[in-house]
């Protein structure tokens, strides 16, 4: 077959740690098609801290794809040291608990600058992204500040507090029961028009296996997001970050708990929904071992394929895009099993 000129164009909808390193398996699977791969990440968990504007899955992203992540770690640069953090930590300035190393300051400097200069974050993202080869368009769903805020109850005095989410997650480890999500600004914040215009033009949209509540649920909560993503005409297929009822990496069941949504593949499909019935899937792959329940998911109108679902190493997470992708080939009502 002849490469066309221009291939498919894929546009990935992603949070964090789990969005970057489906996309890095995704980009090698397309890796001299021709295709071209536009990713809008979640901006929810953003927070200015120490007067810098700081995008966590933005970062992710940028970094993993950028070769430049800690894999160890899982997050944040390689070969990174702590020197400006610990000048920060004496002067009482940012959170002790939520540290930031010397490079990766380095990119909330340069981030917070442009947007000093009067740079959209989307244009801001751009010039960090210029920097490195990543072989993706990477855009925020939106450059309105959104912060995913949780409603606990304080276990010192029982009192109803809001925190920022990264408090929640990185501090408390999620252990405090969330009693709900709070996206600060959304009244008054857009999806920006290159990124409903990637979803409109896309030829196949994915929802990358990220956390179905505070990074996908929020990005498609970005008034004009999800609108886009039941009107495209492109197929439209979700990766289940859930396998044999636990989230892989993190602790996304927390989340889930939250909003009332069972920790199961099964389940994130019904809240995710169908196309057909309203919602925003056409199909939605799940782990091998969540095999069983493809028959229940396809009663919800969605097409769907068990396959090895882990992102062990690239090659894996390739095959899984593959998966993906041939999914969404399948004319609707097709049984792609
Ligand atoms: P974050 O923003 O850094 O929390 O990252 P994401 O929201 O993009 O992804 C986090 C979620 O990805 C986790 O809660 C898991 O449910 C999911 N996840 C992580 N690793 C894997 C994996 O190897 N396979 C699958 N299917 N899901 C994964
Ligand atoms: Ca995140």
């Amino acid at each position: 077959m002849t490469v066309p000129p221009t291939g498919p164009r894929v546009c990935v909808i992603a949070g964090g740690v789990g969005g970057a390193r489906f996309i890095r398996g995704l980009r090698s699977h397309l890796d001299g098609t021709g295709a071209t791969i536009t990713v809008i990440a979640n901006t929810g968990d953003d927070v200015w801290l120490a007067g810098l504007r700081v995008c966590p899955d933005l970062d992710s992203i940028m970094y993993t794809l950028g070769g430049a992540n800690d894999e160890g770690r899982g997050w944040g640069r390689l070969a990174e040291s702590e020197r400006v953090s610990a000048e920060l930590d004496a002067y009482g300035v940012g959170w002790p608990w939520f540290t930031l190393g010397d490079l990766d300051l380095g990119t909330h400097i340069a981030r917070s600058s442009l947007l000093r200069d009067g740079l959209t974050l989307t244009e801001a993202t751009r010039r960090l992204c210029a920097r490195w080869d990543l072989g993706v368009d990477l855009l925020p769903v939106t450059d309105d500040d959104v912060e995913t805020h949780v409603e606990i109850l304080d276990p010192l005095d029982g009192a109803v507090r809001t925190i920022h989410f990264e408090e929640w997650w990185v501090r408390h480890r999620a252990a405090v029961p969330a009693r709900r999500f709070v996206q600060k600004g959304i009244a008054s914040a857009q999806a920006t028009p290159e990124a409903i215009t990637a979803v409109l033009h896309a030829d196949v949209v994915l929802v990358a296996p990220s956390n179905p509540v505070v990074s996908i649920g929020t990005a498609l909560a970005i008034p004009g997001m999800a609108d886009a993503v039941r009107a495209t005409a492109a197929p439209v297929v979700g990766l289940s970050p859930i396998i044999g009822g636990r989230a892989v990496r993190g602790m996304a069941e927390a989340c889930l708990a939250a909003i009332g949504v069972e920790a199961t593949a099964s389940a994130v499909a019904a809240h995710y929904g169908a196309r057909s019935g309203g919602g925003l899937l056409d199909g939605w792959l799940v782990d091998t071992v969540d095999a069983t329940s493809a028959s229940g998911i396809e009663e919800l109108g969605l097409r769907v394929r068990a396959v090895p679902l882990w992102m062990t190493d690239v090659d894996t997470t390739a095959a899984m895009a593959a998966a993906a992708l041939d999914l969404a080939r399948h004319p609707v009502g097709d049984r792609a099993r």
